[in-house]
């Protein structure tokens, strides 16, 4: 087993968990960062990201009914199953490979 020694051990891998390690890394401080589901944490998979990607087609579908012009081109009902893909794409599937250093 490889073993190395770091100053600082990050617990979870969310916001504060990266920012911390990120700042004490620019530091010189040598951090290990442990997680146990993905990289990025609640806001990246489970709350900010998939919330607004679920919040944004009413939204833009709200503000094109409100507009003349606009308006007279938003005639169809939101698509369900397109913005549950978006939703998908946003948080990458729950996949957290991009997240990684
Ligand atoms: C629906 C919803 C929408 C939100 N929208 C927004 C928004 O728009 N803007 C905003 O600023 N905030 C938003 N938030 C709040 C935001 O998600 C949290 O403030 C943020 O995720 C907190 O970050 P954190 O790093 O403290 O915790 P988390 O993101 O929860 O990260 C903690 C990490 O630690 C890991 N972990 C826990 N225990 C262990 C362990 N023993 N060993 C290893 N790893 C462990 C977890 O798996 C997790 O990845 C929203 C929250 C919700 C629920």
């Amino acid at each position: 087993m490889d073993r190395r020694e770091v100053d600082v051990v990050v617990l979870g891998a969310g916001p504060a968990g990266e920012v911390v390690a990120g700042r004490l890394g620019d530091r010189g401080v040598s951090v290990a960062v442990v997680e146990d589901r993905l990289v990025g944490g609640e806001c990246s998979f489970w709350a900010c990201m998939p919330s607004k990607a679920l919040l944004r087609p009413p939204q833009a579908l709200d503000e094109a009914r409100r507009v003349p012009g606009a308006r007279e081109a938003a005639t169809g009902s939101l698509d369900v199953g397109a913005a549950l893909a978006r939703r998908d794409e946003v948080i990458h599937g729950l996949d957290d490979a991009s997240q990684l250093p």
